[in-house]
């Protein structure tokens, strides 16, 4: 049987950090901790693989597991010298989950684990502060509770309040120890109520309960919810830390805090973080009691009281020092959690702490330039899809601001919305496609799901680690946290300023992420400046890809905006949109509604003139790389007039009688347009289209070359072949007019291609014969998807996301490319092609060009090139060098 449990503490561990996959990445950090010499209260760890049997055994732990629990427990009671269950010394522990990637407060966590009416009283006479020891008590009956015997909350925080109330104070630590006793008894009889059994007293079967509830916890609903937004697989599994307990509660000289090792919203360095005194565990990231700062850099107008730095100079060096250590040997920031304790400073937990993509580009460049970490390295800090944060818009600087708030800037962005109160309203309003703010004293887990649904985040408590701050800014949304300056009473559905303006629900308000402020109405934005440190970054993703990335860009602007992104060419330039321009629609309609080629011939005479002008443009624009241009695809009777009314204008403005016209546009009617006259089968059956488009291609081509005095790269691309002979047909065609137009231009230096789309399942069978003509394939992974599920995307949207919500498929396969058959067509298609074609050059210029998961599958069939829209352009940039560095 495989190692179930590893130990840590006292300078060594069986584990590291390579074991993330089996420990967790809390229980292999702790490992790799407490071998560098970081001090960690010691423990040991139950591998991920036991959650797994204890998802097969229906919900229990493997009979064994206890057993060795029991040995590496002995353990730790001789590295602590205390045991657990001690009546005069006990040792307390905490149970914590720990999946292999990072769910924040996603999981349950039980503290103080090992109090019973026995060892309370050992322990507060051992400690001599019966305060702590008496609310540690109350706190673990409260946890315990809660997450064991799934007693609800609300009566013990209820039960809390009323002894407050009747000693007349306000906070949790003023109650005094009298009251604590008595709130021990109170909670034991709400548990025994509500359970019909007393609260366990056996230290032994507190730990059991209390992992089997961890692993419980890997399957509740918040936990599903978060993993199917963060496209975390189930399979992976919690591993479950015990630890021997250190308390930041335990008077004046013990604290707890967290930190981040540099700021997690703009890079800066400097250690970022704040602490309590005289706390336990969640109270810093609970946002209940305002923190204070950890150092001077940490200093807002919202935290208050003296910082560490100020507080214990030796142990912020002490702790600083450790920063700089965890830095270094990571290679990356750190989000890490201590506990001083009696004087002595212990660290709980790090991680690679989660920044807004600003801030990952700016300590990227750091690390590198401090020589901390190299450059492949940090190309793998940043989430390729995160990019989009810094190609969001701002507030535009000259707009009126209307400040009416002020909290902490937790998460950058500008957005704007109407105030929702509750998580599932945002959801609601979002779905019915309205904009929404999530306005909450502070969130929970609960809330996340509110959160992902709305523009942005608002809350009137907690820091810059609490809860809102750290979700917000891993979903990349943007976050005001802490702003004391509003009331928020969501029962009433309003929020007060302390101005005494008072919002009510749907009321429209705007955040600034980046500043913390709070504006009235909506403030308007502008696009992002985009620093050096970002250009920096992406040339080192540019060094490490072996993929080129294209842009889909239909006119000159959006070829402009493609290249300033890094494209490298255009992948697809969609030749219909050009036609939908409304001064020359009708001219379209006159070519499409003639009834001969000898009558369109002088409408196509106009249109290749206009198509010219439209080529011209676009390879100025991308003068000196390939440009992909796909001839006609869509089915003709979408450029046609639909309905009486739009029928007879036409036929006035063009002068053809209405039921000439509406016979033409009858004769042209499919009963399924996708799969009817559309792609090469419209340059089968009107030739004079094609050779009008190939035409205005080249002749454009040359005059640009001539012009420019360089090479020129068009290639020319067939849409929806199926059948080797579809694409011969039409290649010898254009290919006859390419030569001729060349040879009509001797200066011009047109170095053009011919190739097809791969779009239909049967192309991809038959690449090896398409292949032998072609000189390239594009991809059209989006009706490959559609005609290889027999699925129409135009539909789809009806049902598809029932078949996401069943389990049926893992993501919309129009998204991300369908690993089982999509993407096995996709090899077989490159295989086939370049088996009988070695010089065939492959790309794609589906949707899925730009969706991260799909371009490792692109990389690893050895295509060419991906092509996106331009805004994804670096997105692809750094997921295909991440594929690369893997
Ligand atoms: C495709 O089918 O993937 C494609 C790029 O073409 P379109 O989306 O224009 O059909
Ligand atoms: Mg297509």
């Amino acid at each position: 049987m495989a190692k179930r449990i590893y130990s840590f503490g006292g300078g060594t561990a069986d584990g590291d950090k390579s074991l993330k996959h089996l420990l967790g990445g809390k229980g292999a950090n702790l490992a790799e901790m407490s071998r560098i010499g970081v001090p960690v209260p010691p423990g040991f760890t139950i591998t991920t693989e036991v959650c797994t049997e204890f998802y097969e055994k229906g919900r229990a732990l493997p009979s064994e597991l206890m057993g060795d629990v029991e040995k590496a427990l002995s353990r730790l009671e001789e590295v602590v010298e205390r045991k657990l269950g001690d009546s005069a010394d006990p040792l307390l522990l905490s149970v914590r989950s720990g999946a292999p990637v990072s769910m924040p407060g996603m999981m349950d966590t039980i503290l103080n684990l090992g109090l019973n009416s026995d060892t309370v009283k050992g322990l507060a006479e051992k400690s001599g502060n019966e305060f702590f020891v008496w609310d540690s008590y109350r706190r673990l009956i409260q946890m315990f509770s809660d997450v064991v015997l799934e007693v609800s909350h609300s009566k013990f925080e209820k039960a809390l309040e009323e002894i407050k109330k009747s000693e007349g104070v306000k906070l949790d630590q003023e109650i005094s120890v009298e009251g604590l006793k008595k709130l021990v008894t109170e909670y034991r009889s709400i548990v025994k109520d509500a359970t019909g059994k007393d609260f366990p007293e056996d230290p032994r079967q507190q730990l059991k309960l209390a992992i089997e509830a961890v692993f419980r916890s890997w399957g509740n609903p918040r936990a599903n919810a978060y993993r199917k937004i963060n496209n975390i697989d189930i399979a992976l599994g919690t591993a479950v830390n015990i630890q021997a307990m250190v308390f930041g509660n335990r008077g004046d000289t013990s604290a707890t805090g967290v930190l981040f090792s540099r700021d997690p919203s703009t890079g800066k360095k400097g250690i970022l973080g704040e602490y309590l005194v005289n706390a336990q565990g969640e109270d810093v990231v609970a946002g209940i009691r305002t923190p204070g700062p950890i150092n001077e850099l940490s200093t807002s107008a919202k935290s208050e009281g003296v910082s560490l730095e100020k507080w214990r100079p030796n142990l912020y060096k002490e702790l600083s020092d450790l920063v700089v250590k965890l830095e270094k040997h990571y290679r990356d920031m750190q989000d890490i959690e201590f506990t001083i304790e009696d004087e002595r400073l212990w660290l709980l937990q790090t991680r690679a702490g989660k920044r807004t993509a600003p801030a990952a580009i700016k300590i990227a460049v750091d690390l590198v330039e401090e020589k901390i970490a190299d450059k492949n390295e940090v190309l793998k800090h940043l989430k390729p899809g995160d990019l989009d944060q810094l190609l969001h818009p701002v507030f535009d600087p000259k707009a009126e601001r209307n400040v009416v708030a002020q909290g902490l800037p937790a998460s950058p962005g500008a957005v704007f919305g109407k105030i929702v109160f509750t998580a599932d309203e945002a959801e609601r309003m979002a779905k019915e496609g309205e904009k929404v703010l999530l306005v909450r004293q502070e969130t929970s887990p609960e809330d996340v799901h509110g959160m992902h649904a709305a523009q942005g985040v608002l809350t009137s408590r907690g820091g810059m680690t609490s809860h809102a701050a750290v979700v917000a800014r891993g979903m990349g949304k943007c976050c005001v946290v802490g702003c004391s300056g509003i009331e928020v009473d969501s029962e009433k559905g309003i929020m007060k300023t302390s101005e005494g303006k008072t919002f009510s629900k749907e009321d429209i308000i705007s955040l600034d992420g980046s500043t913390g402020e709070v504006l009235e109405g909506q403030v308007a934005t502008v696009d992002p400046e985009i620093g050096d440190d970002f250009g920096r970054f992406m040339t080192w993703a540019d060094e490490a890809r072996k993929l080129k990335v294209r842009a889909n860009a239909d006119t000159p602007h959006d070829c402009e905006v493609a290249r300033n992104f890094g494209a490298e060419g255009v992948g697809l330039c969609r030749t219909e949109h050009m036609f939908f321009d409304p001064e020359r629609i009708d001219i379209v309609r006159q070519m499409i509604l003639a009834e001969n080629a000898e009558e369109r011939k002088p409408h196509l005479e106009k249109i290749l003139k206009m198509q010219k002008e439209d080529f011209v443009g676009i390879l100025t624009a991308m003068h000196g790389l390939p440009v992909n241009i796909r001839l006609l695809d869509p089915p003709l009777h979408e450029f046609l007039p639909h309905g009486e009314e739009e029928l007879e204008q036409l036929s006035r403005r063009i002068s053809v009688p209405a039921e000439k016209l509406e016979k033409r546009v009858e004769s042209l009617k499919e009963f399924n347009p996708m799969l009817g006259m559309r792609g090469c089968r419209l340059g089968i059956t009107f030739p004079e289209i094609y050779e009008m488009q190939a035409h205005a291609i080249m002749q454009a081509a040359c005059e640009v070359s001539e012009k420019r005095n360089e090479e020129v790269f068009p290639e020319i691309m067939v849409p929806l072949v199926s059948h080797p002979a579809e694409f011969n047909f039409v290649r010898k065609r254009i290919s006859e007019i390419a030569e001729s137009t060349l040879k009509e231009h001797p200066n011009a230096n047109v170095n053009y291609m011919i190739g097809t789309m791969i779009e239909l399942p049967r192309a991809a069978l038959v690449a090896g014969e398409i292949a032998k003509e072609a000189q390239f394939f594009s991809f059209g992974t989006n009706d490959l998807t559609q005609t290889t599920f027999g699925l129409s995307r135009d539909d789809s949207a009806r049902f598809l996301p029932d078949y996401v919500e069943q389990g049926i498929l893992p993501k919309d396969p129009f998204a991300s490319l369908d690993e089982g058959g999509v993407l096995e067509l996709v090899q077989l298609g490159t295989e086939r092609g370049r088996k009988t074609n070695a010089n065939l050059k492959v790309g794609v210029c589906g949707e899925h060009g730009g969706d991260p998961d799909s371009i490792r599958h692109f990389h690893e069939a050895g295509l060419n090139y991906v092509s996106c829209s331009p805004f994804r352009v670096p997105i692809a940039r750094l997921s295909a060098a991440q594929m690369a560095i893997e």
